[in-house]
């Protein structure tokens, strides 16, 4: 039962850091060149927020740019390896200060964490700009973080979360929803339905 209890309590706290570091990453790295690093910069503001705009090409428009809403495969084990420090901070608070199992417990709750939201976050950034009727959405979370997103391809500095929002909330980064979005986007989602 404690066992689980850590486990739980590193994966609650690991979501709540991914939040923040994916709102860091997407800043300071993804729009902008971070000190002569222009990888990031080049694939997302450059590439990704070219070809996906606000407008109706936020939703995928030609076949041959679906390569340009994910990620490239290898940026997964770099970004979830880069957090390790952090995986074995997490160790360390569990075990209180001490390599016993509370270590590893906290260790693996933390790394499954960033592994579920790297996942989360490249499966509904696909869905978002690649429509189509799935079970989820209609659903009311999947409709909110679509505007949420389809708002940062209009203000690329605001709105900087894809899956989980809290960042944006408490680091005023969340713009107010402008109508004229929250309705392409509604139409967008029934026009997937249809097809
Ligand atoms: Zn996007
Ligand atoms: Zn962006």
């Amino acid at each position: 039962m404690t066992a689980a209890l850590v486990v739980l309590a590193a994966f609650a706290c690991g979501v709540v850091y991914c939040s923040f570091f994916e709102w860091t990453l997407h800043k300071y790295l993804m729009h902008r060149p971070l000190l002569g690093f222009r990888y990031p910069f080049r694939a997302h503001a450059q590439t990704h927020h070219r070809v996906f705009e606000w407008d109706e090409t936020y939703n995928l428009q030609r076949e041959e740019d679906k390569t340009l809403v994910a990620m490239a495969w290898w940026n997964a084990p770099v970004i979830i390896l880069a957090n390790s420090p952090v995986w074995f901070g997490a160790g360390m608070i569990a075990g209180l200060g001490t390599f016993n199992s509370h270590f590893w417990l906290g260790m693996v709750g933390a790394a499954c964490s960033m592994i579920v939201y790297y996942a989360l976050y490249e499966s509904l950034h696909w869905c978002m700009h690649v429509p189509g009727n799935r079970w989820f959405s209609r659903s009311r979370w999947f409709r909110f973080l679509d505007d949420h997103h389809r708002m940062h391809h209009k203000r690329p500095m605001t709105n900087l979360n894809v899956v989980f929002p809290l960042a944006d909330y408490i680091l005023r980064s969340k713009a107010p929803g402008l109508p004229p979005v929250s309705r392409m986007a509604q139409e967008a989602r029934e026009a997937a339905e249809v097809r």
